[in-house]
């Protein structure tokens, strides 16, 4: 059993369909993720405590109710990175 944040397959899905129609957005794994992770600050956290196999069923169930907040996060999101790609930032 674990805490899982389903919220975040929810935005990881919707910034993929996202960027896919934005040709001028860089899609290497650092500004996807950096995106996801904009979106992710400005929406509430979903936690279920799940076993293993049962939570992308039930992303799955859930994900249409958030569709409206998370698409709006997730263009607002694109707009940040694509002006300011984080992607040669050195940690
Ligand atoms: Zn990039």
């Amino acid at each position: 059993m674990r805490l899982y944040n389903y919220m975040e397959d929810v935005v990881i899905k919707a910034v993929d369909l996202a960027i896919e129609k934005c040709p001028q957005v860089c899609k290497c794994e650092k500004c996807r993720l950096d995106i996801a992770a904009i979106a992710l600050n400005n929406l509430p956290s979903r936690y279920v405590v799940t076993e293993k196999g049962e939570v992308f069923a039930k992303a799955d169930g859930m994900q249409l109710q958030f569709d409206v907040d998370v698409l709006r996060e997730v263009t607002k999101a694109i707009e940040i990175v694509s002006k300011r790609p984080k992607h040669d930032d050195v940690w």
